[in-house]
């Protein structure tokens, strides 16, 4: 990219016109002994002319009365200049010119001795005109005339050799111009004069100059028209590519003008309006591309002002003659300036606000603008540095469709992310939804689990209960009986206790921690489930170092109670069951281990879940809905400690309470 432009700079540098500063001429002689064509390079023909208001030559000597010689510059516009004249009744006078009227120029040039042959650049001019070289026409572009209807312009640029017979040591060019159609009348543009070489130089480069930045816009205007066609939802491109695509069209109107050459027919009013409506469109469009870009930063009524100003001058460009909308020129330049102004300042509060991409604008902008100035000055011979207003605008569109393809590749880049976004809610979703399934399951097997553990006690209880009431005396079996009742019920009374706590559980209750020595609780517990215990022949190990903790003692009880009660009920006849305390780094452990039927890997985080149940034999032999497990990770969790099994199928398991809260 950078040697891209540092080549187009040195293009455009080495077209400039640099070295020794041009004369100009004075009272209407321009002295270009001094000048050497070959090694100074073309010259312009700038300064004071001889002018002759409403006056053509005449004779054959093409005689000019001086009495009513003026001088005036070159280049420029002759309106509002003070001139002779000669009135109606043949008085000389002094007035202030308009753009209309009719006029002769005069200059002389003085060559160095044996000059070569030379050739002549005759830019586009607004008007009709005729050239004479010592008396010799060697031009006319359209047809002159003293009046609207005999005058006729034309655009045309042309290139004319001097032959050697042309050339003596003195040479006078007059211009003839008549001017009915434009608000500017006379020379506005520069004559150049030049050796055949260098202005065959300068022809061609200015051409491929001119050809190369048209090629770029119009690939460029295409371009984006094409991704506007694509994705259609982002204007910017559209007014992006329609102002490449107006410019890539000015281009061929303005310098080297090869539309002229292309289209050697087409009309001076037509011409003139094709080349103010690409300036007059591109101006709010190129607003309305900005505003799009920047829309938080731009003011409306200021957007709505500028284009109801835009739509009036391009409506005046469009129904009016030349005469008439050729006197919006001025305004349309102010205009431009203050528009210039305008998009600075919202510029620079996009800056500000850190949008996207605001930066490359104004740089881009800015150097535009630049090298708009250079020009300028350039062209008044205030500074003598070359022309470089192309370049600028070739950079200005190299920014703007930088920033375009960096707003693309991140719409790009976002839709990617979003993509991946969605991608990863839609498994979210899949998951919550197996999840949701899975606690589906889960609730309906809990319920049927716990419909079947109160059936079996209720219907004890209820078996029971009935030969309590049958029997008229109180036998020895009622005694039995009412122990019977006394269990189930006591199962119940349990299973209701867990589905309780889980729900107080569930809505964070309170700890009411105290300090007591664990040896006391383990004993308690061991003592609670001798019975279970001895029922299988299950032999108890514990720690003697046991020590003291702090916490909630009802709760931890439960917890660790359904830790021990599942390795007896989960263990053989006769099994083991150890539990032992330790301190490492600050944290106490305490494991209860069992050498009973173990858990597969797969299930050592479920079990800790709400009503999961191992699918095995004996589970479905040992009464149970899921919760006891469930219940004493939360009660750990609660009191800042963390849980875990180490365990595999047949070698039993290692509960280890984590904890550096004891
Ligand atoms: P339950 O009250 O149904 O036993 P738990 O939450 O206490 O529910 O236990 C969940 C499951 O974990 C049990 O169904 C059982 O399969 C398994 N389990 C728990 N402790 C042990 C253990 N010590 N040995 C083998 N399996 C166990």
């Amino acid at each position: 990219m950078k040697i891209i432009f540092i080549l187009l700079i040195s293009i455009f540098i080495s077209c400039g016109n640099q070295g020794k500063i041009p004369p100009k001429a004075v009272n209407g002689v321009l002295d270009l002994r001094d000048w050497d064509f070959e090694k100074d390079g073309v010259i312009n023909l700038d300064g004071e002319w001889e002018f002759y208001w409403e006056t053509f030559p005449e004779g054959d000597n093409l005689n000019l009365p001086e009495t009513i010689k003026s001088f005036i510059f070159v280049p420029k516009d002759w309106n509002g200049n003070r001139v002779s004249y000669k009135n109606n009744k043949g008085v000389i006078e002094e007035k202030e010119i308009e753009g209309e009227g009719y006029a002769t120029y005069k200059i002389n040039l003085i060559l160095k001795e044996n000059s070569q042959f030379l050739e002549m650049l005759f830019p586009i001019e607004f008007n009709s005109y005729e050239v004479y070289v010592n008396n010799v026409r060697i031009h006319k572009i359209g047809e002159l005339g003293k009046n609207k209807e005999q005058s006729i312009p034309k655009w045309s640029r042309k290139y004319t050799i001097l032959d050697k017979d042309q050339l003596s040591n003195n040479i006078q060019i007059k211009i003839l111009i008549s001017n009915f159609d434009h608000t500017l009348g006379g020379l506005v543009n520069p004559i150049v004069l030049g050796s055949v070489t260098k202005i065959g130089a300068l022809q061609s480069s200015s051409l491929a100059i001119d050809l190369f930045i048209c090629g770029i816009l119009f690939i460029m205007g295409m371009y984006h028209l094409a991704l506007f066609n694509l994705r259609n939802e982002d204007k910017s491109t559209l007014y992006f590519g329609l102002i490449c695509l107006l410019l890539a069209f000015r281009t061929t109107l303005t310098g080297e003008a090869f539309y002229y050459d292309l289209f050697p027919e087409a009309t001076y009013a037509l011409s003139l309006k094709f080349e103010y409506l690409t300036y007059y469109i591109v101006v709010p469009l190129f607003y309305k591309f900005l505003e799009y870009l920047f829309k938080s930063e731009f003011n409306d009524l200021v957007s709505k002002i500028v284009y109801f100003i835009s739509f009036i001058l391009i409506l005046i460009v469009i129904l009016l003659p030349p005469i008439f909308f050729s006197k919006t020129l001025l305004f349309i330049q102010i205009f431009t300036v203050t528009n210039i102004f305008i998009i600075f300042k919202f510029l620079i509060s996009a800056i500000l606000h850190k949008r996207d991409g605001a930066g490359f604008v104004i740089i881009g902008f800015f150097i535009f603008v630049l090298t708009i100035i250079n020009d300028i000055l350039h062209n008044n011979f205030i500074i003598n540095t070359g022309l470089y207003t192309p370049a600028g605008l070739v950079f200005f569109i190299f920014a703007q469709s930088y920033l375009l393809s960096a707003r693309f590749s991140k719409a790009f880049q976002d839709a990617k992310d979003a993509r991946k976004l969605a991608e990863e809610q839609r498994q979210l979703v899949v998951q919550s939804k197996e999840e949701i399934e899975r606690l589906g399951r889960a609730k309906d097997e809990f319920l049927a689990n716990l419909s079947h553990e109160i059936k079996t006690p209720l219907v004890t209880i209820y078996g029971y209960s009935e030969l309590i009431a049958m029997d008229g005396e109180i036998p020895e079996t009622t005694k039995e009986y009412g122990s019977e009742i006394y269990k189930s019920a006591g199962k119940l009374n349990s299973y209701m206790d867990d589905v309780l706590l889980v729900t107080d559980l569930e809505t964070n209750l309170e700890l009411k921690k105290e300090d007591f020595e664990l040896r006391d609780l383990v004993e308690e517990m061991v003592q609670n489930l001798d019975s279970m215990a001895s029922e299988k022949n299950i032999v108890w190990n514990s720690d003697q170092a046991l020590g003291k903790i702090t916490c909630d003692r009802v709760l931890f009880s439960r917890a660790l109670g359904n830790i021990m009660k599942n390795a007896i009920v989960y263990n053989q006849n006769g099994g083991n069951v150890t539990i032992r305390s330790s301190k490492k780094s600050g944290i106490f452990i305490i494991e209860i281990q069992d050498d009973g039927i173990g858990i597969s890997e797969a299930y050592h985080q479920k079990i800790f879940e709400k009503f999961f149940r191992v699918d095995s034999s004996l589970s479905y032999e040992v009464s149970g809905v899921g919760l006891g497990l469930f219940l004493s990770k939360r009660i750990i969790d609660l009191h800042g400690g963390s849980i875990k099994v180490n365990s595999s199928l047949g070698k039993g398991s290692t509960f280890e309470i984590l904890c550096s809260w004891l």
